[in-house]
């Protein structure tokens, strides 16, 4: 079968970064796209790994090159998918994106068969608690994140699947079992 955008989304603090790079590291079919933002790395973040760490201006630069197959902004930063590495990469790999809801329906607009999958917490309070056990952030811009959640929520209907991340290792099975199915292998 063709090869398979895939994305997947979920409210900050829900897990889906590992969820994406566990998926990656046990389906050698993956190629994970690495993000262009312009907020700064928290600490052990790499750039080139974690993201690719620009300025506002060349993150316009790239908007204006039609460098990016979607972006979106998080409070003062944006975020953004470098379109080159996505249309070269499905020619020979599945391509999985993280990245937010708003950008998750771009991209199923520019690519209506890419396939949307969303992370769902086990409850909105864990979230908190993840975020607060991750301790990069300020309590206020917590409270800021928590608000985002219910929006990013109200989304879920328009998602291909959803999965609860109550527990990683299930998760990840169960997305793989979606994707088999989907990929008809
Ligand atoms: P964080 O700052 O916690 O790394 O990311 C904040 C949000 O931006 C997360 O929901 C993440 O999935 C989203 N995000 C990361 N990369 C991209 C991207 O390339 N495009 C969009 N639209 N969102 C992204």
């Amino acid at each position: 079968m063709r090869n398979v955008l895939f994305v997947i989304s979920g409210p900050s603090g829900v897990g889906k970064g590992t969820i994406a790079k566990k998926l990656v590291e046990r389906n050698s079919q993956f190629a994970l796209s690495i993000s262009c933002t312009t907020r700064s790395p928290r600490p052990g973040e790499k750039d080139g790994i974690d993201y690719f760490f620009i300025s506002k201006q060349e993150f316009q630069n790239k908007i204006d090159n039609n460098g990016l197959l979607e972006y979106s902004n998080h409070f003062e930063n944006f975020y953004g998918t470098p379109r080159q590495f996505v249309e070269e990469k499905l020619k020979t790999h599945d391509v999985l994106l993280e990245i937010d809801v708003n950008g998750g329906l771009k991209v199923k607009e520019e690519f209506p068969q890419a396939l949307l999958i969303m992370i769902l917490p086990p409850s909105i309070e864990e979230i908190r608690n993840r975020l607060i056990k991750r301790s990069t952030e300020s309590i206020q811009k917590i409270d800021l994140r928590m608000q985002r959640i219910k929006y990013e929520l109200e989304k879920k209907s328009l998602y291909d699947f959803s999965v609860v991340n109550d527990k990683l290792i299930t998760a990840v099975e169960k997305i793989e079992e979606y994707i088999k199915l989907q990929k008809n292998i």
